[in-house]
C-alpha cells in the first residue's frame, strides 16, 4: 500500500448510509467518511451539482471568481447571520491555517488552545493541536502556544492576556474522543477573549454544518466567534475548507495576503451549496436531533456492561466503554456489517450521514449488543477459552 494511511478495507461504492467493499459485502456506515459524507454516499443533489458544475466550469484559479464560490460565501455568512469574509481552502487544516494567520496579523505573539484538541496536521494547525504525540518529531512548531485543560474556564482565564492573539476551541472535541465541555464553557471563552481583545476561533470543522443538529454548534449556544473554521461535512464528500471571519477579524487578512490555487474550487463550492440546500429542504437539522436522540437513548437503554456512557451532540456521538476495547469493538462491528470508528482506546465514535433513517438507527441498535458481546470479557466469545 503506497499511501501514508493504514487502511484494511477497500470500499468500492455506496448509497446513502450503506457502503460496499471489494468483496461485495454491505456495511451500515456510521463513520460517514469521518463526519464528511453529510448526505451519505451518492446523494442525487450532490451528484447533480458536481456533474453540472464540472461540465460548466471546473476551475478558474484565484485570479478570477466563479459564481458558486461567491454564492457559497454569501450563503455561509447568511447562515451565520453576520457580515464577514470567507477564505476557502481544501481541508480543515487549511481553514485552521487561515485562522492562525489571522491571529498573526493581530501583532500579538501568543495563542491559546485546549489540551486534547485537534486542529489538523499542517504546521500551524499542528502547533494548535493539543495532542503531544502528534507533535513528536515535528518540533520546532510555529507560534507560542499554551494548551489549557479543555472545559476549564478558570484555566482559560488565567492563560489569556492582552498578548494573546487568539483562543481556538472545538465546541466538542471530536478527535479526542467526542468530549463535550461543561455548559457555558464557550460563553465563558467569549467573555474572556472579549475582555482582552483576543480573537475567539471556534473550530467547527467536525461540529459544523448540521452535525450537532445546528448549522453551527457555537451559534446554537449563542456564542459569536470572531473566526469559525469549517470543512468535513461542508462539501458532502468533496474537499473544501472555509474560515469565516467576522467584524474586525475579517479585515486582518486582506486580498493578496493569503491564497490557495484550488481554494474556492467551483465544483467543491457547488457541492457545498447542494449540501446546504438539501439540509434545509429535507429538514435535516431536526432529523439529526431526532436520530441522535434515538441513537443515544437506544444505546444507553441496552444496559450493556461494556457501555459506560454515551456522550456528544446530534449525530456526533461517543460510546464510552468501561474498558479500553474500542479497537476490538470496531473490528467486531466490521464483521457484523457495521462501520464505526475507535477514536480513542475506550471510545467508539459515531458520525453517520445526517440523512440517517429510523430504520438504520434500529438496524444499528439491533446489531450492537452482539458486537459488544463478542468482545466483552464477561459475556462474549472473548470470555470463551
Ligand atoms: N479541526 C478539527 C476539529 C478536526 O476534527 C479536523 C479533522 N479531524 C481538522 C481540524 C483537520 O481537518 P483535515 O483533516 O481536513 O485537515
Amino acid at each position: 500500500m503506497d499511501t501514508y494511511g493504514t487502511p484494511r478495507l477497500a470500499i468500492t461504492h455506496g448509497e446513502g448510509a450503506r457502503l460496499w467493499d471489494a468483496d461485495g459485502r454491505e456495511y451500515l456506515d456510521f463513520v460517514g467518511g469521518i463526519a464528511v459524507t453529510s448526505l451519505g454516499t451518492g446523494h442525487p443533489a450532490v451528484v447533480r451539482a458536481v456533474c453540472d458544475q464540472i461540465a460548466l466550469l471546473g476551475h478558474v484559479s484565484n485570479l478570477f471568481i466563479a459564481e458558486p464560490t461567491v454564492a457559497l460565501a454569501e450563503r455561509l455568512l447568511s447562515l451565520a447571520g453576520r457580515p464577514g469574509r470567507v477564505y476557502f481552502g481544501n481541508s480543515g487544516a487549511e481553514a485552521v491555517e487561515a485562522a492562525f494567520k489571522i491571529g498573526r496579523r493581530t501583532g500579538r505573539p501568543h495563542m491559546v488552545a485546549a489540551a486534547g484538541g485537534f486542529h489538523g496536521r499542517t504546521m500551524g494547525a499542528l502547533a494548535l493541536t493539543g495532542q503531544p504525540k502528534k507533535h513528536e518529531g515535528f518540533q520546532p512548531l510555529p507560534g507560542e502556544v499554551t494548551h489549557v485543560p479543555y472545559g476549564d474556564a478558570d484555566a482559560l482565564r488565567a492563560a489569556v492576556t492582552t498578548d494573546t492573539a487568539l483562543v481556538i476551541l472545538e465546541p466538542v472535541q471530536g478527535e479526542n474522543g467526542v468530549v463535550v465541555p461543561p455548559e457555558g464553557y464557550l460563553a465563558a471563552a467569549r467573555e474572556i477573549t472579549r475582555a482582552t481583545g483576543t480573537l475567539l476561533v471556534l473550530d467547527e470543522v467536525q461540529t459544523g454544518i448540521g452535525r450537532t443538529g445546528h448549522w453551527f454548534a457555537g451559534q446554537a449556544q449563542g456564542v459569536e466567534a470572531d473566526v469559525v473554521t469549517l470543512a468535513k461535512g461542508l462539501g458532502g464528500g468533496l474537499p473544501i475548507g472555509a474560515a469565516l471571519a467576522f467584524g474586525p477579524a475579517a479585515e486582518l487578512l486582506t486580498p493578496g495576503t493569503h491564497a490557495s490555487t484550488f481554494g474556492g474550487n467551483p465544483v467543491s463550492c457547488a457541492a457545498a451549496l447542494a449540501v446546504l440546500e438539501t439540509i434545509e429542504s429535507e429538514g435535516l437539522l431536526q432529523r439529526v436531533k431526532d436520530a441522535g436522540e434515538r441513537l443515544r437513548d437506544g444505546i444507553w437503554s441496552l444496559g450493556h456492561p461494556l457501555v459506560d456512557r454515551v456522550r456528544g451532540a446530534g449525530l456526533l456521538l461517543g460510546i464510552v466503554l468501561t474498558e479500553p476495547l474500542a479497537p476490538r469493538v470496531q473490528q467486531a462491528a466490521e464483521r457484523a456489517g457495521l462501520l464505526v470508528n475507535a477514536v480513542a482506546p475506550d471510545v467508539i465514535r459515531l458520525a453517520p450521514p445526517l440523512i440517517l433513517t429510523d430504520g438504520e438507527v434500529n438496524a444499528f441498535l439491533a446489531a450492537l449488543p452482539g458486537v459488544l458481546d463478542a468482545v466483552d470479557t464477561r459475556t462474549g466469545e472473548a470470555a470463551a477459552p
